[in-house]
């Protein structure tokens, strides 16, 4: 069915980018259509740690993340590849919370505030100083502003033909949830040939881990439980983890990743 509806300004991708310029532009009589292609709440690849850099602003747009139960972290740790440990404070500090849990705190308190579509862009045109957004439900949305918070590897970053596209990338990422004995108040980093995981509590008190590689490391082992036990695991830390914590979700996620 057409939407032939106008918005001042239609946000495609209603990830942390997207869900909070939608938040800070409907608080301010905006009105926004924000289209988002899963629907909330949902897992995403993710550290799931996040700095407190970010509390003044989030509580500006009424989003308090210890209301949801989120750990609060004061402390870090990192290890080199073979474990070997450096303590510290964090003075600023920061929260421990899932994605599944943090989209969908930030989509709750938008979704009185701004129309929300669940739906994938397809194309994005401009012409006659107006923006039209053609959607895979065929649906269509004008708008004089168009945010593109889509992440990295959208459909439409091949629509906008960006060169990135054209390389595969080098990086991938993997998370699951965890059971697992670890304080509340930490945040760890720990290093192995070729990337490093990192873990943390979530609100639910599972621990996050969640680890970036080169495809390069990784394919050396061909699938992920060979590549934590062989490579992960030189660092007695992880090999730890590995060994003692209880997965919760039955396949890690994994994901492509352009990280800087
Ligand atoms: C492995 C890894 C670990 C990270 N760990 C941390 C961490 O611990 N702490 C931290 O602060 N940051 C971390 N980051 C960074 C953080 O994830 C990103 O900064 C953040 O997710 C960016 O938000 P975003 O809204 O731009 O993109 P995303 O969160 O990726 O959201 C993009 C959204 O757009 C939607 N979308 C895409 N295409 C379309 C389309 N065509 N139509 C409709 N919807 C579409 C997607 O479904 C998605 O919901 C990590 C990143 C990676 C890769």
């Amino acid at each position: 069915m057409a939407n032939n509806k106008k918005w001042d300004i239609v946000i495609i991708g209603g990830g942390l980018a997207g869900l909070t310029i939608a938040l800070h532009l409907s608080n301010n009589n905006c009105k926004v259509c924000l289209i988002e292609k899963n629907e909330y709440p949902h897992h995403k690849v993710c550290g799931e740690y996040v700095s407190n850099e970010v509390l003044p602003y989030l509580q500006s747009l009424g989003i308090d993340p210890l209301s949801v139960g989120a750990k609060k972290i004061s402390k870090f740790e990192i290890t080199d590849t073979k474990g070997i440990p450096v303590n510290a404070n964090l003075p600023l500090g920061g929260f421990g919370l899932s994605r599944y849990a943090f989209d969908n705190l930030l989509y709750q308190s938008l979704k009185n505030k701004a129309t929300i579509v669940f739906d994938t862009v397809e194309k994005v045109d401009f012409n006659e100083k107006q923006f039209t957004i053609l959607t895979q439900r065929k649906d269509v949305y004008k708008a004089d502003f168009v945010v593109g918070s889509f992440g990295k590897r959208s459909n439409i970053d091949s629509f906008l033909k960006r060169d990135f596209m054209k390389q595969n990338s080098s990086w991938l990422a993997v998370k699951n949830h965890f059971e697992y004995d670890f304080p509340d108040d930490t945040v760890a980093l720990h290093n192995f040939k070729g990337g490093y995981c990192g873990l943390s509590k979530t609100e639910t008190n599972a621990v996050n881990a969640c680890y970036l590689t080169t495809f390069k490391s990784f394919k050396k082992y061909g699938e992920i439980e060979n590549f934590q036990k062989q490579e992960l695991s030189k660092n007695p830390f992880l090999e730890k983890f590995f060994n003692e914590a209880k997965p919760i979700f039955k396949k890690p996620l994994g994901a492509i990743n352009e990280y800087h």
